[in-house]
């Protein structure tokens, strides 16, 4: 039996997640992770920032890329990508500069809605911090009083059909993969079963992500239901399609997510990490 830990989705403070890459890689460390994926929404710069070549674990440099398939927005990992690749740091930036501008946006509604001082605080967020993700915003709305909870948060002002909703305007699936392929990743689609679809829309869904140049589905992350999994395990297999796993881990504060806990990949199903 392969007893090896091996997480491939995880966060540091360059996207939305607590830690630096160095404490991430040493709580992995200590976890017993012998494989660790960095994979920061649509950033590489903690990788490209930070040397981990003594660190005693392998990191595979990888990216959380949002992306919008007809109206629904999709997160894409890039696992094992080449972070020198100019052709992905432009990507990237660009994809920086759509999310400060929607942060700009955002806070403008919040304004409208009466959070009244949100343009000055998410402009200090934008000069202060590498990136500005909704978590940021949640928290801060949280901070003040405006929200009891972090879902109150996106329910009533930043997830769809909130007072500060911004439609996603994220590159589209194709141009995602391809700029994966680029670089020379592994494309995977993240957590599949979190984007509210029917089993219909996601077999479509598969079948066009295959049809693009796919190449896996993450199959195991924390809380998935075994009916679901073995679902995807079936397409996976169906389709040629590798699996993944990994804990999509943020800050050691959220104690019900933990590095490398997840269920394990089906039998029959090829490991993505085969192909590195
Ligand atoms: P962004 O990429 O800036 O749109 O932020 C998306 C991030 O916000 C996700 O990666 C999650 O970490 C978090 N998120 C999205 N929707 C929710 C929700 N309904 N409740 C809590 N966190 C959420
Ligand atoms: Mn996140
Ligand atoms: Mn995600
Ligand atoms: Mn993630």
């Amino acid at each position: 039996m392969n007893s090896e830990i091996i997480d491939l989705h995880s966060h540091t403070h360059f996207s939305d997640g607590s830690l630096s890459p160095e404490a991430l890689v040493d709580l992995a460390v200590e976890s017993n992770v012998s494989q660790l994926a960095i994979s920061d929404h649509d950033s590489i710069d903690g990788l490209l920032a930070c040397d981990l070549s003594d660190k005693p674990i392998q990191i595979i440099p990888s990216v959380e890329i949002s992306a919008n398939w007809g109206k629904h927005g999709l997160h894409i990992l890039g696992l094992n990508i080449d972070i020198c690749c100019q052709s992905i740091q432009t990507f990237l930036k660009q994809q920086q500069a759509n999310r400060q501008k929607r942060a700009l946006e955002i806070a403008k509604k919040l304004r409208v809605s009466g959070v009244i001082h949100a343009e000055d605080d998410i402009g200090y967020l934008i000069d202060s911090q590498p990136m500005v993700c909704r978590t940021h915003i949640a928290q801060l709305l949280l901070d003040q009083g405006y929200v009891k909870t972090f879902q109150e948060a996106f329910k009533k002002y930043l997830a769809k059909g909130g007072k500060a909703h911004i439609k996603d305007t994220w590159f589209d699936l194709e141009d995602v993969i391809a700029i994966i392929k680029q670089a020379g990743g592994q494309v995977i689609l993240a957590h599949p079963m979190r984007y509210g679809m029917g089993s219909n829309k996601l077999k479509l869904l598969v079948e066009e992500f295959k049809a693009l140049g796919g190449d896996g589905l993450e199959i195991c992350y924390p809380n998935i239901n075994p009916g679901h999994k073995n679902l995807l395990a079936t397409w996976a297999k169906a389709y040629k399609l590798c699996g993944s796993q990994g804990s999509d881990f943020h800050s050691p504060d959220k104690s019900w997510v933990k590095l490398g806990k997840f269920p394990p990949l089906p039998e029959g199903v090829e490991p993505v990490w085969a192909r590195w």
